[in-house]
């Protein structure tokens, strides 16, 4: 017996024509699902080929993307200003280990509680920004990066439509005990048009998202097969 909440899975995989094959792309490592966080961290060296400078507005001098997700920001901040007026900003996407590093460091230097400190900050190696599938957005150049932002025109907007151009909220606030971040309403991360798709109608994290789709691969679930 399929858990209701596989059954949905399937039937919205099926629905947005997620394939067995395209799904193993999406997992491999460099495939648009590549799951990062304190569990599952990038080698020191890792570094993207396909990283370009997204065509948009931006509050930083970081603000490289991997190219597909790099087109996805770009429609999506034209997106944002054809249909309600907002500019944004891109403020930091690429980062690298060692610059992740310096991040972690300086954080942990500035907060005294080192607990607190980690739900803000990843450790080098478990920060999706080395991925360079991930973007942290701002509504104003001085915006700071807080919960506010999820309040703000900007980040309701970014949270209602980010997922047509391929983008999920990965760090919402009743998820902090699996993604083990505070909640990130600016982060938003790259998945591809058809899991963001997927993921808004199950509004479940990345980490449960990607253990159902490996043991559906496993056990070759998709494609109408039926158990
Ligand atoms: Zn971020």
């Amino acid at each position: 017996m399929l858990s209701q909440l596989t059954a949905l899975l399937l039937s919205l995989l099926t629905a947005f024509s997620v394939s067995l094959d395209t799904l193993a792309a999406d997992l491999a490592p460099d495939g648009y699902l590549m799951l990062v966080n304190r569990d599952y961290m990038l080698a020191s060296d890792y570094v993207p080929e396909d990283l370009v400078y997204v065509q948009v507005k931006h509050s930083s001098s970081a603000y490289q993307m991997r190219a597909d997700a790099a087109k996805a920001l770009e429609a999506l901040f034209a997106a944002a200003k054809e249909e309600a007026g907002l500019t944004l900003y891109a403020h930091s996407g690429f980062r690298s280990y060692q610059t992740q590093h310096s991040v972690y460091q300086r954080k942990i230097k500035n907060m005294k509680n080192l607990a607190k400190a980690r739900l803000l900050v990843a450790d080098p190696g478990a920060s999706e920004h080395q991925l360079g599938l991930a973007m942290d957005v701002k509504g104003h150049p001085d915006d700071k990066l807080n919960a506010a932002f999820g309040k703000s025109k900007a980040g309701l907007w970014l949270a209602e439509n980010c997922w047509r151009f391929g983008f999920i909220i990965r760090y919402k606030e009743e998820w902090t005990d699996i993604t083990t971040y505070a909640y990130e309403p600016w982060h938003i991360r790259y998945v591809g048009t058809a899991h963001a798709a997927v993921l808004k109608e199950m509004d479940i994290p990345l980490e449960q998202y990607v253990e159902m789709l490996r043991s559906l691969a496993a056990e070759n679930l998709l494609n109408g097969d039926t158990p």
